[in-house]
């Protein structure tokens, strides 16, 4: 999905993490059994899932979403990426063995505080696009 390429780094580990899960999750929902990158629910999630990225105050140092002190989610949007994580997680080591562990080690990093000032993906893209 070409949205991804404004993502870079650990955010879009991340959001290839995510992308991982969902497929995983729609497929075994069968979601009007079509591809997942035709499935429209699926695609308003990642899209979402993507933006949240891009925005994140913490930028390059963002903590696991279960740690994160700053609740970004719409709450029924937060409760379908429970169901995805809850659902997907535990089935990504063996597709997907390196993201997990990835994903498995960045839950213990600790958070650290308030996030800093102007570090998002989008602020700083942005200030790379201005100049
Ligand atoms: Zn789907």
């Amino acid at each position: 999905m070409a949205n991804s390429a404004l993502l870079s780094g650990k955010l879009l580990r991340e959001y290839q993490t995510i992308a991982a899960m969902v497929e995983i999750y729609c497929k075994a929902h069968k979601h009007n059994a079509m591809p997942v990158s035709e499935c429209q629910e699926c695609q308003k999630f990642l899209t979402y899932a993507r933006t949240k990225l891009d925005r994140c105050p913490y930028g390059q140092d963002k903590p696991t979403c279960n740690k994160c002190p700053v609740h970004c989610y719409k709450p029924h949007m937060k409760e379908k990426a429970r169901e995805i994580m809850v659902f997907s997680g535990p089935k990504m080591l063996l597709p997907h063995p390196i993201m997990a562990i990835r994903h498995l080690l960045s839950g213990r990093t600790p958070v650290t505080g308030k996030p800093p000032a102007n570090q998002s993906n989008r602020h700083l893209r942005k200030q790379r696009d201005a100049q």
